[in-house]
């Protein structure tokens, strides 16, 4: 069977890996950045199944995508849902999954009218192509509605209550064209300047409620659009339960400690489940594992390669500042062992981000 993957960075890359063993799973990726409408259709009708390692995905694009969406997966309605802050909500509010109040702006009026309704403060996002805390603006006060629009308004934009959470975690699933799901233990995960810094399981003191609620969370959504592949739902814990901030519809950065760290993988899951095939546990195979970014400089990230216990990922790409390079992977019998040997890893985690 052919698999096409839209898309030729890090996630693809990795999902391509994660079967290498499979040899009668063929897989290929396309360069979004290089496309060509001659060149789409080609790669399409070359192969039998076809999925996504982003749903930032420009509207033509995805609109060459409805002739084939029988061999889509996720299908293109859930591409579409995540594409969208908007319709992403509704979609978590139908499936009964709890989120922060929100609106939808598309004047300056509206932002006003957002702070009555919503109260302070509130944080404006653009619906469509925003990631790692870009196209976000926090509003403190009613005087900022004006520079709120400025800054990222004249588009459609969505606001939302801020929500006071004590962390943010994350769960993702894998559910099988017959409707089969299996679902990962989360991870806590730390960010800084918008990005993604690292992601720890066990996801420490998280009740056994908290669990069960994402675990019905995600398995709800994932029922409530027939979805295929893997899912990922990002949470913020807070006193009262977990409330959904976004959904992936796709592999995820705070998945990537799976390789190692549990018996099969988010992308391996992905790629059989697209594939029709059976999917693997997620059971963790160690007591402690840690993913950590390698972000503007691979330096820091080379002292794994000499640490039986760290996996050392490198994307082979140019160094830039604030960009994700690779990630290291820590797994231990501990907690304990598990930081002791990221604080061998010094410079990795930025000063004042690591939280223990
Ligand atoms: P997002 O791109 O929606 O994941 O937002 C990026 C980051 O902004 C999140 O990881 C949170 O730290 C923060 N954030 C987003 N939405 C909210 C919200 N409604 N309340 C509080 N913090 C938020």
């Amino acid at each position: 069977m052919k698999i096409g993957i839209l898309g030729n960075g890090q996630l693809g890359q990795m999902a391509l890996d994660s079967i290498r063993d499979l040899t009668d799973l063929e897989v290929s990726l396309y360069d979004l950045r290089a496309h060509s409408d001659a060149a789409l259709d080609t790669f399409l009708a070359s192969v039998d199944r076809v999925s996504y390692e982003t749903e930032n995905i420009p509207a033509p694009i995805v609109a060459r995508l409805e002739p084939v969406a029988d061999k889509l997966f996720p299908s293109l309605k859930a591409l579409k849902t995540f594409q969208n802050r908007l319709l992403e909500k509704n979609a978590l509010r139908a499936a009964g999954i709890a989120t922060a109040e929100f609106c939808a702006v598309n004047s300056l009026d509206d932002v006003k009218q957002a702070v009555e309704q919503l109260g302070l403060p509130i944080v404006l996002k653009t619906t469509t192509e925003g990631y790692d805390g870009k196209g976000q603006y926090v509003l403190r006060s009613a005087d900022d509605a004006e520079p709120a629009w400025q800054a990222i308004g004249n588009r459609e934009l969505i606001a939302e209550a801020f929500v006071s959470f004590s962390r943010e975690t994350s769960v993702i699933a894998s559910r099988d064209v017959h409707g089969n799901m299996v679902v990962w233990p989360m991870t806590e995960n730390v960010h800084h300047e918008g990005i993604l810094r690292y992601s720890l399981y066990p996801c420490a003191g998280l009740s056994a409620d908290k669990a069960a609620q994402a675990e019905h969370y995600i398995r709800q959504l994932a029922d409530s659009l027939d979805y295929v592949g893997t899912i990922t739902l990002e949470l913020f814990e807070t006193d009262s339960g977990l409330v959904a901030n976004e959904v992936a519809p796709r592999v995820h950065n705070s998945g990537h400690w799976s390789i190692e760290g549990a018996e099969t993988s988010q992308f391996r899951n992905h790629m059989l489940a697209i594939a029709g095939r059976e999917l693997g546990a997620t059971t963790a195979k160690y007591n402690a594992v840690a993913m950590i970014n390698v972000i503007s400089d691979e330096g820091p990230a080379e002292k794994a390669e000499n640490i039986s216990n760290a996996f050392r990922h490198s994307y082979g790409k140019e160094a830039r500042p604030a960009r994700k390079l690779g990630h290291v992977t820590v797994v231990a019998d501990s907690v304990e062992q598990r930081d002791n040997t990221i604080s061998e890893l010094s410079g990795l985690i930025p000063d004042g981000v690591w939280k223990v």
